[in-house]
């Protein structure tokens, strides 16, 4: 029996281009259908009876009727088919399988500590996929592909995370995340870093459909950015998403893990903003958190600082307008006309995001004369990069080169 991910392989450009087309906006009419494609009518049956006998399209449910007979549906083959997509990021790794519109069947999320080593994640993984498959309808699915989002820099084409720093666990050194996940899940893997996944996702399915000209900013462990410019992805040699990051925002300012100075991320990131806070605490300032200071991290902060806090609401405060003067030179030199803040980070912290937008408003000439929508979460909130990753792996099925 023919794999569907072969089916997929073998499908000519112009079913890979219906395909596509039926998967982000069905479920169409044929007419809709050559509406949004300008084909003949024969043009199209030629090229969409043999995706339907392939079952990877399939007549639904019957249409609205504008008067005479009622029109066939056509939707992709929702039922039959299930993708993973799989965000290792620093402070946490999340699964998700989605239908092949990125409906979620299951997802599940465990927290990265220092004891999770590329091997023991990928072990990890593996086991919460078996056990999905068991205990979900995914029984009655088969698996299709993989798609990884991940930390960069990258070299997606040999599928190796080169050197990426923040990892708690030891060995997150060149290592071949591809082939270890192809190896224990039997499946072809397809991997961007995790900022490009999300970036992805947002422009095809999220709130920047139909728009060219996107940025994404992922905070956690460190920031990590994606972006889409006339319509196409920003790549950087390496796939490294960390570039935004090490903007240099001060010249006189804090040393960077990078050996820079005054880098965004000496005062932005997770990192900075709770390495900040300790040494004003060890410093003789006071806070309202109870804890002992070792345990204090970001959420507490972010909390604390939502509940008035002075020490959490500098700290914050402080982090997010050198966070909004950067970007506002992004803006300046990209001219997003959407800007997606998301990732741990932003979701806790509602002052942050205010207060990092507001910063880029004022500080930014663009913001004048156009309009430039600013979003928290985007549309997938913390699904953003596993979903991504799996939109990934679709869109590399249907390439076409
Ligand atoms: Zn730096």
């Amino acid at each position: 029996m023919t794999k569907v991910i072969d089916k997929f392989k073998n499908m000519s450009k112009d079913a890979k281009d219906i395909f596509s087309i039926v998967q982000k906006n069905g479920s169409l009419t044929k007419s809709q259908i050559l509406d949004l494609t300008k084909l003949k009518l024969t043009t199209l049956n030629r090229i969409i009876n043999p995706i339907i006998k392939n079952k990877l399209i399939v007549e639904t449910s019957i249409g609205e009727s504008t008067g005479g007979r009622r029109p066939t549906l056509y939707d992709v083959n929702n039922i039959d088919y299930a993708i993973i997509g799989i965000d290792i990021s620093r402070l946490y790794t999340q699964i998700i399988f989605t239908d092949l519109k990125l409906g979620i069947i299951y997802k599940e999320r465990f927290n990265m500590d220092s004891s999770y080593t590329p091997e023991k994640t990928v072990c990890r993984i593996t086991e919460i996929c078996e056990k999905a498959v068991l205990m979900t309808d995914l029984k009655r699915r088969e698996l299709i592909t993989v798609g990884l989002g991940t930390v960069g820099p990258l070299d997606i084409q040999k599928g190796i995370m080169k050197s990426p720093v923040g990892f708690i666990a030891d060995n997150w050194t060149s290592t071949p995340i591809k082939k270890m996940l192809e190896k224990r899940l039997s499946l072809e893997v397809y991997m961007d870093n995790g900022a490009n996944s999300a970036v992805t996702l947002e422009s095809l399915y999220g709130y920047g459909k139909d728009l060219k000209n996107i940025a994404y900013f992922n905070f956690g462990m460190g920031i990590r950015t994606g972006a889409i410019s006339d319509g196409n992805i920003i790549r950087t040699i390496n796939d490294v998403e960390d570039a935004f990051a090490h903007m240099v925002i001060d010249v006189d300012g804090e040393k960077c893990s990078c050996g820079n100075y005054g880098c965004v991320e000496c005062y932005s990131s997770i990192k900075s903003i709770t390495k900040n806070f300790k040494k004003r605490i060890i410093n003789g300032e006071t806070t309202t958190i109870q804890k002992p200071i070792e345990d204090i991290n970001y959420i507490d902060i972010s909390l604390a600082a939502e509940n008035g806090d002075r020490l959490a609401v500098e700290i914050i405060i402080k982090a997010a307008e050198i966070f909004g003067t950067g970007l506002s030179n992004f803006i300046n030199l990209l001219n997003p006309e959407l800007v997606i803040l998301s990732g741990p980070l932003i979701m806790v912290s509602q002052l942050f995001y205010k207060v990092s937008v507001n910063t880029a408003k004022q500080k930014c000439y663009l913001s004048k004369h156009s309009n430039i929508f600013f979003n928290r979460g985007g549309y997938f909130k913390e699904d953003a990069i596993s979903l991504g990753a799996a939109a990934i792996a679709i869109e590399n099925l249907l390439k076409s080169y």
